[in-house]
């Protein structure tokens, strides 16, 4: 089963991606993650949307539809989960063409929704584990008193570059303006399922099983 997780910045797709690894064995592609690895390595290409990516701006079509191209080309998995990807109604439409193929089917799109006001709270919060990506909040879910992850025992813990008000205002601008027109696209396609992102992780994790196992 391959699903999109879609949702303005800090709507929670990471933590949620995270369990359905752990729980169902899908593979996560993360189109920020796999930028964010291109910039630590040096890239040409991670330096070339190093400060777009700060700015808070999409970086171009062709550059993540390429990175999705060569997961689907050379990783195999019983499920993708597609987290920030596609962003824009040419990733969406591409993203269909490399599904198809590759013999596969986009089966779910679940939207998660929040408020502005909780994004704000939330991602200016937010910090990630160095060690594992386990990702803390300073108000849901603080850093243990021993400042060592829960998960891999690791002590680096790290704040994006992003996550500052003004990137996020261009995000989330970002968002309104070229992400948020899928949520009709995938409405039209019959795709679309949505979930209350405003509750405990457990609850949100609960209603996209719910999706999913329908
Ligand atoms: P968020 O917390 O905003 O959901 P991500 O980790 O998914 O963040 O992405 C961080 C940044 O990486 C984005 O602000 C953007 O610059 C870039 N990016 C990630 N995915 C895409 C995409 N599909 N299209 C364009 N830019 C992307
Ligand atoms: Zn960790």
């Amino acid at each position: 089963m391959n699903i999109i997780l879609l949702g303005p910045p800090g709507a929670g797709k990471g933590t949620q991606a995270r369990f359905l690894v752990d729980e169902r064995g899908m593979v996560q592609l993360s189109t920020g993650d796999m930028l964010r690895a291109a910039r630590t390595s040096g890239t040409e290409m991670g330096n070339k949307v190093a400060a777009v990516m700060d700015a808070g701006e999409l970086v171009t079509d062709d550059i993540v539809i390429g990175l999705i191209r060569e997961q689907l080309e050379t990783v195999t998995s019983n499920g993708f989960i597609f987290d920030g990807f596609p962003r824009t109604l040419a990733q969406a439409d591409a993203l269909g063409d490399l599904l198809s193929e590759q013999g596969e089917t986009l089966d779910a799109v679940i939207a998660m929704e929040v408020d502005d006001e909780a994004l704000v709270a939330r991602i200016t919060a937010r910090s990630t584990c160095g060690g594992c990506g386990e990702v803390y909040n300073d108000q849901t879910k603080p850093i243990p008193a021993d400042e060592k992850c829960t998960n891999c025992g690791a002590s680096d813990f790290k704040r994006r570059a992003d996550d500052n008000e003004e990137s996020l205002k261009t995000r989330l601008m970002e968002y309104y303006k070229k992400t948020s027109p899928l949520l009709g696209y995938y409405y039209a396609k019959g795709q679309m399922h949505g979930v209350n992102g405003l509750g405990e992780i457990e609850s949100v994790k609960a209603d996209i099983a719910a999706v999913m196992d329908a």
